[in-house]
């Protein structure tokens, strides 16, 4: 047999490695992770609680739509697929039901986000009119927490900040009505500045409920290599200061997550989050083994003086959760961190909102009280 080596809290000999490092590209993501992987990830997580992931997206049958005509053609920027239409990528999109398996299989529990960008991607222009784009809605994302309650613990919802009143309003039913556990917003796909004055009464809004907030940050794939981006621009997510920042000293008792990690903005992201005591992070949107190289101080920072700041999230199902997890183990994170990453920061920094939202944290706590 062949000698093991170590990567990172992983061990196995070269040519599982080889092996494993191409299974987890094989797409489509949702479908069922080989034994050996999920052997291999279980045996990590042995006696620990679930991780949680706090950011994926139920890119299902219906759900894929939310990216409208931006979907074919990430199929081609993500996946270098040809011949992709609306009809090729239904068939091949997962069911919810086949959506939440990978989870229950996984023995991951989260949090999907909803998408409501029906103004700038499905009604006009700078994206729009486009006859695929359909919405998320904050009625599908409770839906899916409810039907499927042992693995999808809770869900974050989205408005339109274009919609104006009407915005405020759905904030408002999403959070105290459906139990939602706070918003996501997409600025490029919703072309708006998050420090736009006019988008205020919505953050002040969110921050009297106490929800907390997902926003973009840094790069975005949507549009990536098309000519002209297909319209998107990247400032809507690029001004981590003074756009990001602005917020948070507005707002501070805001949540904010700051999504993705912030590539082209690493270090404003890095210092936003040191200097803002109600900023948080997020790490999906990049294959973990990119890190240190495409984002070293963001690295730096999680495995040190910000350790207590970051949350899992996976980006499932453009990115295939159980490829994430085997490269998140791989990476060199010093004593401890992973765990923090991985559940124990979410139950810290989200615990009040997730129980407001219904969920059971006795898993998480039991854990946690031993730390
Ligand atoms: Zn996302």
């Amino acid at each position: 047999m062949a000698d093991k080596k170590r990567y990172g809290l992983l061990e196995m000999d070269e040519e599982t490695k080889k092996r494993l490092d191409k299974e987890i590209r094989k797409q489509p993501f949702h479908r069922p992770t080989g034994e050996e992987l999920k052997a291999m990830l279980k045996e990590k997580r042995k006696g620990l609680p679930r991780p949680i992931d706090v950011h994926c997206h139920p890119y299902t049958k219906t759900g894929w739509k939310s990216l409208g005509r931006f979907r074919p053609h990430l199929e081609k920027y993500l996946y270098n697929k040809e011949n992709v239409t609306a009809e090729t990528i239904t068939a091949e999109a997962p069911t919810d039901e086949e959506w939440v398996q990978v989870y229950r299989e996984l023995g991951v529990a989260t949090t999907p986000v909803g998408w409501d960008a029906e103004t700038t991607m499905g009604l006009r222009p700078p994206y729009g009119p486009d006859e695929l784009y359909q919405s998320n809605t904050n009625d599908y994302m409770a839906s899916l927490r409810d039907r499927f309650p042992d693995v999808v613990i809770a869900a974050w919802g989205s408005v339109d900040p274009w919609k104006g009143k009407k915005a405020l309003e759905e904030a408002e039913r999403a959070i105290k009505k459906l139990k939602l556990i706070g918003l996501k917003f997409q600025q490029t796909g919703q072309a708006f500045m998050i420090s736009d004055r006019q988008f205020y009464p919505l953050w002040d809004l969110l921050q009297e409920m106490e929800a907390p907030v997902q926003f973009h940050t840094g790069y975005t794939g949507l549009g990536g290599g098309a000519p002209g981006g297909l319209g998107v621009k990247l400032k809507y997510t690029m001004n981590v200061i003074p756009d990001f920042d602005d917020v948070a000293a507005d707002f501070p008792k805001l949540k904010m997550i700051l999504l993705h990690p912030a590539e082209g903005r690493d270090e404003d992201a890095v210092l936003v989050c040191r200097h803002k005591g109600n900023c948080y992070r997020e790490l999906s949107g990049m294959w973990p083994e990119y890190m240190p190289i495409n984002v070293p101080k963001t690295w730096y920072e999680l495995n040190r003086r910000q350790q207590d700041k970051y949350m899992f999230g996976s980006e499932f199902n453009l990115f295939p959760l159980s490829g994430i997890l085997y490269q998140q183990y791989q990476l060199d994170y010093r004593e401890g961190i992973l765990e923090k990453l991985l559940w124990k920061n979410t139950i810290r920094i989200l615990g009040p909102e997730l129980e407001r939202s219904g969920v059971n944290l006795k898993e998480w706590r039991i854990n946690l009280a031993e730390v």
